[in-house]
């Protein structure tokens, strides 16, 4: 038992220390930049009554105030017409104090959200929503990637997963986890097969790889007979189990004597997405201490 825990502990990415050890970079770049004047600044819009958005954005205000780092809430009612949100994002976009803008999801279904994303400056978009940021992760030429992704290979990096030439399959291609993941993947020199719903002999595919990243959003997806010996399974996932707990995409205790390395759900990518967001918070506002 003791050997199995020993075992498992080794293997385990612990999001949670690795997330720690990022804020604490983070809180010496803040204090540095307040000496220079400068307070790095992250503004939460939200719109509409969804609970789990609010949620949310009580979490990001909570860590912003643990770093140091001003923090807004903008909570229009569901009620709220399109302008009534353009106007609000054309206010953030003026607004000096604020270096980054994220747009909490979904929108009450009469906002177009597409336009609302398009309307925010892309030097503000801390989540890389935009158009045009995605544009960029895609291009290789991006200031920030979506705060997901860049997590996972944050995880990847910091475990000392090499990358190069490695074969990774990402199951799951939404715009702002699958697709951007495969990318920062294919950057780093691997060669990505990016799975989905509609995929054909998705286990063959997974038992082949190094590397796999699920980001599909049901319980106990990837199983242990998915899983080639000594792979490095990431797991995005963020469901509820049968009891209602949290729980990954991953079978953990079933695949993780089989993986090399596995993060855990809880505790695994959940506390990057956020300290991500505010590492892209802090890189916005050292870009305006440099215009200063
Ligand atoms: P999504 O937009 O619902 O995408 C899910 C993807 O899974 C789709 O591409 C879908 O394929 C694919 N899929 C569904 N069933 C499948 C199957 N049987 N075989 C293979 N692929 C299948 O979800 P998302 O926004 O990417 O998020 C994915 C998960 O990550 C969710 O649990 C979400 O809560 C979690 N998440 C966690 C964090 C975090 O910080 N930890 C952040 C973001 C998301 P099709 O495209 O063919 O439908």
């Amino acid at each position: 038992m003791e050997e199995k825990r020993i075992l498992e502990t080794e293997k385990r990415i612990d999001g949670k220390a690795i997330a720690e050890a990022l804020r604490g970079e983070l809180r010496g770049q803040i204090a540095q930049m307040k000496e220079q004047g400068v307070t790095p600044g992250l503004a939460v819009l939200l719109v509409g009554d969804d609970p789990a958005s609010h949620t949310y954005a009580h979490s990001k205000r909570t860590a912003c105030e643990a770093l140091g780092v001003y923090s807004e809430e903008h909570f229009l009612p569901a009620s709220a017409t399109q302008e009534e949100v353009l106007e609000q994002i054309a206010r953030l976009n003026a607004d000096e104090r604020i270096d980054g803008v994220l747009i909490e999801m979904p929108m009450p279904q009469h906002i177009d959200a597409a336009a609302v994303l398009g309307a925010l400056a892309p030097e503000k978009d801390v989540d890389c929503c935009t158009p045009v940021n995605i544009g960029k992760v895609f291009m290789g030429t991006y200031d920030y990637a979506p705060c997901t992704p860049s997590g996972c290979m944050e995880l990847l990096d910091r475990s000392g997963v090499e990358l190069k030439g490695k074969n990774c399959v990402v199951i799951g291609r939404s715009n702002f986890v699958g697709k951007p993941m495969a990318m920062l993947l294919m950057e780093r020199h691997a060669t990505v097969t990016i799975c989905h719903s509609r995929t054909v002999g998705l286990a063959e595919i997974t038992r082949r790889a190094d590397v796999i990243v699920s980001a599909v959003g049901k319980a106990r997806f990837l199983t242990a007979d998915m899983v080639g010996e000594g792979a490095v399974v990431i797991d995005v996932g963020t469901n509820r189990d049968e009891n209602g707990k949290l729980c990954g995409d991953v079978d953990y205790e079933a695949v993780a004597p089989k993986a090399s390395l596995i993060t855990p759900v809880p505790g695994g990518v959940g506390p990057m997405t956020v300290t991500i967001l505010l590492r892209n918070t802090v890189r916005s506002a050292q870009r305006r201490l440099k215009k200063a």
